[in-house]
């Protein structure tokens, strides 16, 4: 009898973690390493957030909190639900989780028998496939094009329905391409989800991190039908530059949170008592911290694209959200594996091949990281590039 499970057997490790883990590795034992790997904010959490959390260690807060997350912090999402998404959801309909990627499994979980279709706009994040692999569902892949911002269209979505569709994975702003929908699309597809009646998973968790003063919004805001058929995904990680708290949370239908919650009474329990606190904390403070960090990635952003148009063998389509441009390499003649490793080696910098999200011919740059980590980075693909 084989050790591991067939369920296992089949699933890739995270690249995106294991990448990043490799670049801080080689740091350490004294690589001159820049990292555009990182999907993770390079800004410290905000003070007044660890000093909630050391507090809590003293006047010790270290014990079992309910399951879905301590009443307090659910009163804080819930107020944060409605203030920035417009969205009505009672404490009984949020479950905190250890980070939105445990949200989005615990939905999908909850969501899909075997053999249902989880469709997945592609480029994707690359833990949405093995993620509805882990469930025995069946992702299915809507391939989009810069063209369209790496945005699907209603008619692609409605091609992709079939009698087995239960639920489409949305992501904007997205991770890998910084695509953001705007309203008129996201009317469409509420729509068309709601006629259908496929459930969306809404994963916002860069919702704070936009550019060009657009707004983020919560596709469950769209009316009634298509609120009863979404479960809104967010988290602290990004917006508060928290990602090692492991902080995340849901909004959804009162019979799929209660659902969620059993899943979760007898896998995780609560999240870490402390890094609860933490988030109260982060919940309560104004929001300059993510605004000036927003700000900061946009210049960035700016500086990192103003160097690749310079490139000629790259191309990108401009991202409006999250710290990543996605950058199309087909020039090269390179496939993105060969792309990013030979980059490493020759030149100590690091990125994600774009095979990871779906597409072979693409690179995946993070920036979030400092300009001057930037610019160097920039020169040294720019002579890289050059010569091959
Ligand atoms: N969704 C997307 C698109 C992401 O890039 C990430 C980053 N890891 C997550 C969800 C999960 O974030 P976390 O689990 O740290 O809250
Ligand atoms: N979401 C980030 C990334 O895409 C963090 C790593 C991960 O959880 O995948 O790089």
């Amino acid at each position: 009898m084989a050790r591991i499970s067939e369920r296992l057997a089949k699933i890739n490790p995270s690249s995106t973690l294991s990448i990043t883990s490799k670049a801080k590795k080689l740091k350490s034992q004294g690589w001159d390493v820049i990292t555009f790997a990182a999907g993770e904010p390079d800004f410290d959490t905000p003070d007044f957030i660890k000093e909630e959390a050391i507090q809590a260690i003293r006047s010790d807060f270290t014990k079992y909190t309910p399951t879905t997350g301590t009443p307090e912090l659910k009163a804080l999402i819930s107020h944060k639900f409605k203030k920035d998404n417009s969205l009505d959801y009672d404490t009984s309909q949020i479950v905190v989780s250890c980070g939105a990627k445990h949200s989005i499994f615990n939905a999908l979980l909850v969501l899909i028998n075997r053999g249902d279709e989880v469709l997945i706009p592609s480029p994707y994040w690359v833990s949405y496939p093995e993620m509805v692999n882990l469930c025995e569902g069946t992702p299915r892949f809507i391939n989009t094009s810069s063209r369209n911002g790496f945005k699907i269209t209603p008619g692609d979505l409605e091609e992709n329905i079939t009698s087995r569709t239960k639920a489409l994975i949305l992501n904007s702003p997205s991770n890998p391409t910084g695509c953001v929908y705007n309203f008129d699309e996201l009317k469409e597809i509420a729509r068309i989800c709601s006629a259908k009646k496929v459930f969306v998973i809404s994963d916002e968790i860069y919702e704070k991190i936009i550019f060009g003063g657009l707004k983020h919004i919560s596709i469950a805001s769209f009316g009634k039908k298509i609120y009863d058929l979404t479960i809104t995904v967010n988290g602290l990680s990004k917006s508060f530059s928290m990602t090692g708290w492991r902080i995340g949370y849901l909004g959804g239908p009162e019979d799929i949170v209660e659902a969620i919650s059993r899943l979760q009474d007898h896998s995780t329990s609560n999240p870490a008592s402390i890094s609860q606190k933490a988030a109260q904390a982060a919940l309560t403070m104004p929001d300059d911290f993510t605004r000036k960090m927003a700000f900061e990635f946009e210049k960035r952003r700016d500086y990192a694209v103003e160097r690749l148009e310079k490139m000629k063998k790259v191309r990108y389509c401009l991202p409006q959200g999250a710290f990543y441009i996605f950058c199309d390499i087909s020039a090269t003649g390179l496939n993105s594996a060969d792309f990013a490793n030979r980059l490493l080696e020759e030149k100590q910098v690091a990125l994600i091949p774009g095979e990871s999200f779906g597409r072979d011919d693409f690179v995946r740059i993070s920036f979030a990281t400092s300009m001057k980590q930037i610019e160097e980075g920039m020169n040294r693909i720019e002579d890289w590039i050059s010569k091959i």
